[in-house]
């Protein structure tokens, strides 16, 4: 019933873009950003281009000095954003964004009445939800706008960003979203944003798996790996991991596989997002057996030492599994 209010809302307030990145008409001159990883550095550094004060945090010190080098304002410490128009966040779990924006410790009982928090990390729902009632109180603004691109979109500045939130604050982080991607789509209250971006990452983490078995039959069979991407890519199998992604090293320049699977989208993170597509979809009573087999999978990946490599490693996986 609640996803699909949350649906109904979504397609009414469905909002075109309408913005260029110029946030400065709406009155964010200032912007604060936290967490400077494989995804926040890359997003971090765009908005530098595009705003002349952006301070930034990370509990790796190491990451906000690199960014420091790029022209942004290193803050010692959290606190130190407050004064920002908007706070991005592009962190890791529930427990981080919790613990960095509730009240009472947190940014949202700390930041100037009207202050934009907009939290870029994939999270389960019920955090947005949560937070963005803690943000009313205080008389803030709180959106989730997860992102969906990977590393080579941020960098590009070309993410699609699902927005979770008022029409208010959808209307108010489009233009400064749009300095960091090229789609920004309101998909309803607060939440749904997060709802849409589980949804595309357990198809994602599905189509991985499925890329890496197709994959690793052709080439056990005799097949040139380059060559089965091809065909794969210009036939009904191709998807994101086949033609972006391809977890076969050499078979695209540029990619983690290329790369000993180092940087991009960690195991870990997958495993993270389909256990809440696991529990989200436990509260909706919705089936997500496929879901349920790929968390397994990704899980016995990190067991293996692989948690810090990307998930597309989950091939390397595959390869050494002889019997089925
Ligand atoms: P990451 O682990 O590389 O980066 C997270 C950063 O946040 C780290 O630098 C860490 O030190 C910092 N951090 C953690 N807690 C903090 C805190 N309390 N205060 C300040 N800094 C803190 O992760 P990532 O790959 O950049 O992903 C970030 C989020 O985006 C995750 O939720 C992930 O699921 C999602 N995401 C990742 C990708 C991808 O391709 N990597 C794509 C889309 C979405």
């Amino acid at each position: 019933m609640l996803l699909k209010s949350i649906f109904l809302f979504a397609t009414k307030s469905h909002l075109k873009t309408k913005f260029k990145c110029n946030a400065t008409n709406r009155n964010i001159s200032t912007i604060g950003f936290i967490g400077l990883g494989a995804m926040g550095s890359h997003m971090a550094k765009n908005m530098i281009k595009k705003f002349k004060k952006v301070s930034v945090y990370d509990i790796n010190e190491t990451a906000s000095l690199n960014l420091g080098k790029e022209g942004a304002i290193v803050a010692k410490q959290v606190d130190d954003l407050i004064d920002s128009d908007c706070i991005i966040s592009m962190i890791a779990t529930n427990e981080q964004v919790l613990h960095t924006y509730q009240s009472p410790g947190g940014l949202i009982s700390k930041v100037r009445p009207g202050t934009l928090l907009i939290d870029c990390s994939t999270v389960d729902p019920q955090v947005p939800q949560q937070l963005s009632k803690d943000a009313q109180l205080n008389n803030v603004i709180f959106v989730d706008a997860p992102v969906s691109g990977g590393v080579l979109a941020a960098a590009s500045g070309q993410l699609t960003f699902m927005v979770g939130g008022s029409v208010e604050g959808a209307t108010r982080c489009e233009p400064v979203l749009r300095c960091m991607g090229k789609n920004v789509i309101h998909c309803g209250p607060s939440g749904s944003g997060q709802v849409a971006k589980i949804c595309n990452n357990l198809l994602l983490g599905i189509s991985m798996i499925a890329t890496a078995e197709s994959m690793n039959l052709g080439i056990r069979l005799g097949l040139d790996p380059k060559l089965l991407a091809s065909v794969i890519n210009s036939s009904t199998g191709r998807c994101w991991s086949s033609d972006t992604y391809n977890p076969v090293p050499g078979v695209l320049e540029g990619v983690p596989s290329s790369n000993n699977y180092q940087g991009g989208f960690l195991s870990r993170l997958i495993v993270k997002d389909l256990m809440i597509a696991q529990s989200i979809a436990k509260r909706a009573e919705a089936s997500t057996s496929l879901g349920d087999q790929a968390l397994a999978i990704y899980k016995k990946v990190c067991e293996q030492g692989k948690a810090d490599l990307d998930f597309s490693v989950v091939y390397k996986f595959i390869q050494g599994l002889k019997d089925k």
